[in-house]
């Protein structure tokens, strides 16, 4: 891995094979740029040089003379580096955005060919936005895009811009566009837009004046796309809603994709991508875990098989295993056991307790998702876990199912009013979680008496009245679901009882050995 600090500052990675490092260290030196060799993972002492040393300084002229280079081929492989661990992106590695690459694909043409494409009269979409959660593959379909082009792609981070210092900003993209007309045909890559494209004018302060700088020179140079020449800019964002409008019209971003979090056959093909170079148990079908997976992005799949790759390795096994990928979801979903730090027993009985509240209610519940473990072993900052799983996608919420939510994530709190007669600061997530579904339900969703309102933008006027009114048909909806969770609780007393028992012996306990406390299931069924 080879990392170059330009002058300005900017970062670029680039991975070189071994055998090529010489011939790339010779182009560097004849072009007179000081090259400096760094070990890929530093020893103590190279991170204290690192702080020390400028350690690659590249002008521009070196640029050209690594273009060179790569076009020559030949010599080893060279490419701009990615998290694929050096192999070069392509569709084949994104799964299940069949719609979004199949709207890149004229763009793709017209980065391979872009004079042809210009005599027959297209014009294909030049400024491109990517719009959805984070992990759902954004970056990875630009990068495929621009190898499938085989064209340079240049990747910079909307929060690269916000600079200390008033001007450099724009400077910035000055000089990012420069650098792109020089290598056109190529893709600009601009990741989270919204940190340099927010909507403008919103303070007086000198921040957002330089940040208003910033992005009227981005808008400007997005106006000069046909002198341009071939260069493309996909930017990405998770809130498009706070973009600056004038950053969609026509001629800059006017062509938006919307890259979905993926349904269940995208999640087993994204799985695919990732088990190629694993060793797979044959009891392990992809399409099981993509059942017990919902709502994962791509980032969290490929998170989840590397961890379960990494423990089976631990666990000594010769192929990763259904126990193995169920540890690794535990974790994502979870968060690491904390282990070595020891609860006294008071503080267990408290959270196996408000832990009991949460599945009473759960069970008790017709909307929820089934309670599929719970456990009184710290993990990241929790004290205590009930894990729900849905059992299929949920694309339609229904207020009863949001009503569950709220219910359950108050069950907690319930059980320690009832049961324990106190409260704990432990339930301060729970009554968060709790309160933005209630607030949701009221101002977005318009199932409140209040009717279908939708408040829209937080930075637009809204009349003092209104805010209250929301606020307080929130506040109904929070009291009315208390309410039943300590109903649940009051006639669930015997259950929770043992369900508790249960876990003070065993901390953690799966979704049959739930059911038989609550005497849903017999006990020999179990085993
Ligand atoms: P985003 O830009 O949308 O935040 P990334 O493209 O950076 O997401 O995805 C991060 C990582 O997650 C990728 O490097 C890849 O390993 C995995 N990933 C995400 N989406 C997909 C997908 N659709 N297919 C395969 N892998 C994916
Ligand atoms: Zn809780």
């Amino acid at each position: 891995m080879v990392t170059v600090i330009e002058e300005d500052g900017t970062i670029s990675k680039a991975i070189v094979a071994k055998e090529a490092a010489k011939d790339v260290a010779d182009v560097f030196v004849k072009n007179k740029v000081q090259v400096s060799w760094a070990d890929a993972r530093p020893g103590p002492l190279m991170t204290a040089l690192d702080w020390l040393l400028p350690i690659l300084t590249l002008l521009a002229i070196g640029i050209i003379g690594w273009r060179v280079f790569a076009s020559m081929g030949g010599h080893g492989s060279f490419e701009i580096a990615d998290s694929a661990g050096g192999q070069t992106v392509t569709f084949k590695d994104v799964a299940g955005v069949d719609e979004a690459r199949a709207e890149l694909s004229e763009t793709i043409d017209f980065l391979r060919d872009p004079l042809k494409f210009g005599r027959l009269g297209g014009r294909a979409p030049r400024g491109i936005l990517l719009s959805g959660p984070p992990g759902t593959g954004k970056t990875l379909l630009a990068r495929a895009a621009a190898n499938e082009a085989r064209v340079p792609f240049l990747s910079v981070s909307g929060s690269s811009f916000q600079e200390k210092f008033a001007g450099l900003g724009a400077a910035r993209v000055r000089r990012l566009f420069a650098r792109a007309r020089k290598l056109a045909p190529c893709v600009i890559f601009i990741d989270e837009i919204d940190a340099l494209g927010r909507r403008r004018g919103r303070g007086n302060d000198s921040a957002s004046a330089d940040q208003d700088q910033t992005l009227n020179q981005l808008l400007v140079e997005m106006d000069g796309f046909e002198q341009l020449g071939a260069v493309v800019v996909i930017a990405s964002t998770n809130r498009p809603d706070i973009l600056d409008q004038a950053l969609t019209r026509p001629g800059r971003f006017d062509r938006e994709i919307t890259v979905n979090l993926a349904d269940l056959r995208g999640r087993e093909q994204i799985l695919k991508v990732h088990a190629r170079n694993l060793k797979l148990e044959d009891g392990l079908d992809l399409s099981w875990i993509a059942r017990g997976t919902p709502g994962f992005s791509g980032a969290d799949l490929a998170n989840l098989l590397n961890e379960a790759a990494i423990f089976a390795t631990r666990d000594n096994s010769p192929a990763v295993g259904r126990p193995h990928v169920e540890y690794a979801r535990d974790k994502i979903l979870m968060g690491v056991e904390r282990l070595g730090f020891m609860m006294d027993e008071d503080e267990r009985y408290a959270t196996a307790v408000h832990e009991a509240g949460h599945v009473a209610v759960g069970l008790a519940v017709k909307n929820g998702d089934p309670i599929h473990k719970v456990s009184i072993l710290p993990r990241g900052r929790a004290l205590g876990v009930t894990q729900a799983l849905p059992e299929r996608d949920r694309l339609m919420k229904k207020r009863e199912y949001l009503e569950d939510q709220v219910a359950m994530l108050l069950g907690g709190r319930a059980a320690e009013m009832l049961l324990l007669d106190t409260m704990t600061a432990g339930a301060s997530n729970d009554i968060e979680r709790a309160v933005e579904i209630a607030r949701k339900m009221v101002a977005e969703f318009g199932m409140s008496p209040l009717g279908p309102i939708h408040l829209g933008r937080p930075e637009d006027p809204h009349s003092q009245t209104l805010l209250d009114r929301i606020e307080k048909a929130t506040n109904d909806i929070i009291d009315a679901q208390l309410k039943r969770a300590c109903d649940v609780v009051d006639s669930k007393r015997e259950e929770i009882a043992r369900l508790v028992a249960g876990l003070m012996d065993h901390d953690t306990l799966d979704s049959d050995e739930i059911q038989i406390s609550f005497g849903l299931k017999a006990e020999q069924a179990a085993a």
